[in-house]
């Protein structure tokens, strides 16, 4: 259940890449785990980790069915299953129709985003049908699923009209809440694995936004305990979306924030649920610090303590050049702090502790 955390690869290009670039097409992936051939293109260490990772794919991907559906069906299923789940915690939905569409409207046509809600106000200022927009491009296994349940959260708070840029600390909450949907649809470990691959491994500028904003939220989840937090979340239904911007002003600006939002929110019974309390933690404390070379991930999976370099050198031949080698001892060594060696000793090895938790990553 949970090989998808193990996956080497894993940050959201990698998984767009390996999952989505055929659309829904597991039978290409199928024989790409079968025929590596077909990643000749890539180095041999690169090779080595993406077909391990794509046979993991594969066998996901079947157990959970995902492959079995068109896509319009998937996010149909999502759309509804998260309008249930937010009811249940206790939100007040609006009924905005679900469009799955390959292009979207003036004057978010021209950009590469995934997702998109137009609720009625902006429906009227731009003259479009209002909805929640996903890009059939985009809607891959998975992502296309965490795409509806993000946006669905968004027109929860577009009851109260607001001239507020919907950024920062909605985009967390949508993060978190929508991530309760998507465990109902597949269960706890694939949305966390899904959240942090989207959100926590990303290179992009753009995209580090959303990781801030998912730590930002987090953190402040944790301070206020999560009833209390769904409480406040539930609040700005009513109150609008400057609550928000309030909480995340003073977050930003003093750290008396938690002060803020508790007396708001001074109802809850804490402690009575923790599925998002493990979430937030897993959120910050994912490390970023181990991405790293495919040949510095397959020196640190086998240095063992007391091994000479020179015969692992010699074991990892087929996969790396010796000036590869040497460069990613160098890298697990000087960058990451995770080998020791004395002369052509190994000393010590940290890596396959980090690689075994599932945070170690390779630059595809
Ligand atoms: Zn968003």
């Amino acid at each position: 259940m949970n090989n998808m955390n193990k996956m080497t690869s894993f940050n959201a290009y990698g998984y767009a890449f390996l999952a989505g670039a055929r659309a829904v097409d597991y039978d290409w992936l199928a024989r790409l785990a079968a025929n590596p051939i077909s990643l000749k293109a890539m180095s041999a260490s690169v090779r080595e980790l993406a077909i391990r990772d794509l046979a993991l794919i594969r066998a996901i991907a079947q157990q959970k069915g995902l492959h079995s559906k068109p896509t319009v069906e998937r996010l149909n299923v999502a759309y509804a299953t998260a309008l249930d789940v937010y009811k249940t915690l206790g939100f007040k939905v609006a009924d905005l129709p679900l469009r799955v569409q390959k292009e979207f409207p003036r004057p978010y046509s021209d950009t590469d985003l995934w997702g998109l809600i137009l609720d009625r106000q902006d429906g009227r200022e731009l003259g479009v049908a209002p909805g929640i927009y996903v890009r059939r491009s985009k809607a891959f296994p998975g992502i296309g699923e965490a795409t509806v349940c993000h946006e669905l959260v968004h027109t929860l708070f577009s009851f109260v009209e607001s001239e507020a840029l919907v950024r920062g600390y909605e985009e967390g909450v949508c993060d978190l809440i929508s991530s309760v949907a998507l465990a109902k649809l597949y269960g706890w470990r694939w949305a966390a694995d899904i959240l942090i691959a989207l959100r926590i491994f990303v290179e992009e500028r753009r995209d580090r936004i959303y990781r801030d904003a998912l730590r930002q939220v987090s953190a402040h989840l944790l301070i206020l305990g999560e009833e209390r937090w769904l409480e406040f979340v539930r609040d700005v239904q009513t109150s609008g979306r400057k609550r928000f911007v309030e909480v995340e002003r003073s977050l930003l600006c003093s750290g008396d924030s938690t002060d803020l939002a508790m007396r708001s929110a001074s109802k809850g019974s804490p402690g009575q649920t923790t599925q998002l309390t493990n979430l937030a933690l897993r959120v910050l404390t994912a490390p970023e610090s181990y991405v790293m070379s495919a040949q510095g991930y397959l020196v640190g999976e086998r240095a063992t303590v007391g091994a000479s370099l020179r015969d692992l050198r010699k074991q990892l031949a087929p996969f790396m050049s010796p000036r590869e080698f040497s460069n990613a001892v160098n890298e697990l060594h000087s960058d990451l702090f995770l080998l020791v060696v004395d002369g052509d000793t190994v000393i010590a090895n940290e890596a396959p502790r980090y690689i075994n938790a599932g945070v170690c990553r390779y630059r595809f």
